[in-house]
């Protein structure tokens, strides 16, 4: 299998600008290492009709072009299903009743990072089992033999982070994202993952996981986001920062294209001129404060 890097959009809604920086450096990273460069729509969750349209269609207005088919999650639940399989197999998951709420309430264990889950039901008796299976569906948790693994990512070098009994199946059904996006990124044949610095502090779980599965854990880069004034990340109640709101205003994706470009320090125009001079090394390492519309975006 070809090797290759991948953007994976969950189709909520419209991708903003924010997400078209993320799109245009995973492109880069992957084309300029000689990497295919897939689509993946991650709908297993928030999925919105015809988001998926709009994402694909504004993905290309800027000039983002990926190879073969686009896969879709909620197309393999078999794969999901099987990988959780194997892990039950292994002695490495158990069914978890808890309810957000009483996560919250639990004690914490000893010396356990925040957030972590407690353990309430990693260790239940027979009896216990029983009982909780009659009250509601269960979650299936991953039975974690590390409190911490540690990742290597091209913009941040060395990190560790937080790695906890976290849910693999939520107790709707559906597969939860940490053990879908390590199955799926392996399936197909990904092996580097560029994508949006929120999500260094889930990598650890998805490498520690991919280690349980006899997966390669893929070259990681977490790239900055796209902020605020206020310097929070991005949102849509942030004024037009859609391709679809910019075009009412009278800016073309182009436009668009060259503003998010220039503001990676690379040269307007095609996604291929930039691809000629782009460097890792010379990314920005902080996020970039959106100008706004209207104002500098012209
Ligand atoms: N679907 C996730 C998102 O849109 C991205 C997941 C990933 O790139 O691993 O935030």
């Amino acid at each position: 299998m070809t090797s290759a890097g991948r953007f994976a959009p969950s189709p909520s809604g419209e991708l903003h600008v924010g997400n078209l920086r993320t799109a245009i450096l995973a492109w880069l990273f992957a084309r300029s290492t000689g990497r295919n460069f897939l689509l993946r729509v991650e709908d297993l969750d928030r999925a919105r009709a015809g988001a998926e349209a709009e994402q694909l269609r504004d993905l290309a207005a800027i000039g983002v072009r990926w190879d073969g088919a686009v896969v879709r999650q909620t197309d393999r639940g078999g794969l999901y299903a099987a990988a959780i399989s194997r892990l039950a197999d292994a002695g490495r998951t158990y069914e978890c009743f808890c309810t957000r709420r009483e996560i919250q309430e639990a004690p914490s264990a000893p010396h356990a990072p925040q957030g972590a889950y407690p353990g309430t039901c990693r260790n239940l008796d027979p009896a216990e089992l029983e009982f909780k299976r009659s009250t509601r569906p269960a979650a299936i948790r991953l039975r974690s033999d590390t409190a911490e693994y540690t990742v290597r990512d091209i913009l941040h070098g060395e990190f560790t982070g937080v790695v906890d009994d976290f849910v693999l199946r939520r107790n709707d059904g559906v597969t939860a994202y940490n053990l879908a996006v390590v199955v799926d990124d392996a399936a197909q044949g990904i092996d580097q993952v560029v994508r949006g610095d929120d999500l260094l502090a889930s990598t650890p779980r998805q490498a520690y996981l991919a280690s349980l599965l006899d997966i390669p854990v893929p070259e990681y880069a977490h790239v900055p986001l796209v902020v605020n004034s206020d310097g929070v990340r991005l949102a849509k109640r942030d004024g037009a920062v859609t391709l679809a709101d910019l075009a009412l205003a009278g800016v073309s994706a182009p436009a668009v294209r060259d503003v998010l470009l220039q503001s990676l320090g690379l040269p307007a125009g095609t996604l291929e001129q930039a691809l000629a001079v782009f460097r890792p090394e010379g990314l920005p390492r902080e996020s970039w404060v959106w100008p706004g519309y209207p104002g500098r975006l012209q």
